[in-house]
């Protein structure tokens, strides 16, 4: 900054750089108002974990599925009756949606799905299914490869709300997996939402939703509505009466 004698025209400049350091003087000290300071050698370690192979549940996980205990999930409030069969958790015809024993708020979520090969998907119908983070806001699940539907259906698309950025999904028969970052929406004491819910998800590893933020809850042909409900609800699969099958299901709760 140049220094300059009163009365030149440069010294206009002055006093507005001397508003702007008197501003910085009453401003509140930076620490006041972060947690940490910048290298805070005593900020706690982040807690180790161990990885093995590409999705193998990390050892901090919650398996919800590892391939022959279903009893994370119920079917309503009787045991799972979808089955387990050669490591994969199967949908058995006709017996609903099943949903986590255990509640859930915002997480990371692995799941990996396939759409049998003999599997006719025409649009909506014969390949469907859905992960309902809460019970009530779906990531889409569908055959889409190949399989033309409207875009918000389709495999990766949050339904009804937001397509996938490309699509990602491998032919039936084939194993697809989804890594998802659910962000829990916050409601007010009163019932007003607080913050919308977002998703983030890979489907096989490629970004397909970036934060998306949530609409409201998963609705057919409506408008997505949020109403209040509990921070943390069980997470459901449907059942759309298609044959899809599940395997390597884990999850790591995230705070809020
Ligand atoms: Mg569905």
């Amino acid at each position: 900054m140049r220094l300059c004698p009163l009365g030149t025209t440069i010294c206009l400049v002055a006093p507005i750089t001397l508003v702007g350091v008197g501003l910085l003087a009453f401003a509140p000290p930076q620490a006041a108002t972060q947690e940490w300071e910048v290298h805070d050698r005593n900020r706690p370690q982040p807690a180790m974990v161990s990885v093995a192979s590409c999705c193998a549940a990390p050892s901090d996980a919650t398996v919800l599925f590892g391939g022959t205990d279903t009893s994370a999930f119920l079917s309503g409030s009787d045991a799972c009756k979808w089955i387990a069969e050669n490591g994969e958790l199967c949908i058995t015809s006709g017996s609903g949606n099943v949903q986590t024993k255990e509640s859930f708020g915002s997480c990371q979520l692995h799941i990996e799905w396939m759409v049998p090969e003999t599997c006719k998907c025409e649009g909506q119908q014969g390949c469907n299914s859905g992960i309902f983070f809460m019970g009530r806001y779906e990531l889409q699940l569908l055959g889409s490869n190949p399989n033309k539907t409207y875009v918000d259906g389709m495999a990766g698309a949050m339904y009804g709300q937001y397509p996938p950025l490309v699509n990602a999904c491998k032919p039936n028969g084939q194993w697809n997996m989804y890594d998802v970052i659910f962000t829990a929406p916050k409601f007010a004491a009163g019932g007003d939402l607080e913050q919308a819910g977002a998703m983030t998800v890979f489907f096989n590893g490629v970004l397909v939703q970036n934060h998306s933020i949530i609409k409201g809850a998963t609705a057919h042909m409506q408008k997505a509505q949020y109403s209040a409900h509990a921070p943390k609800l069980p997470i459901s699969i449907q059942d759309h009466g298609d044959p899809l099958r599940f395997r390597n299901i884990w999850i790591r709760p995230l705070a809020d």
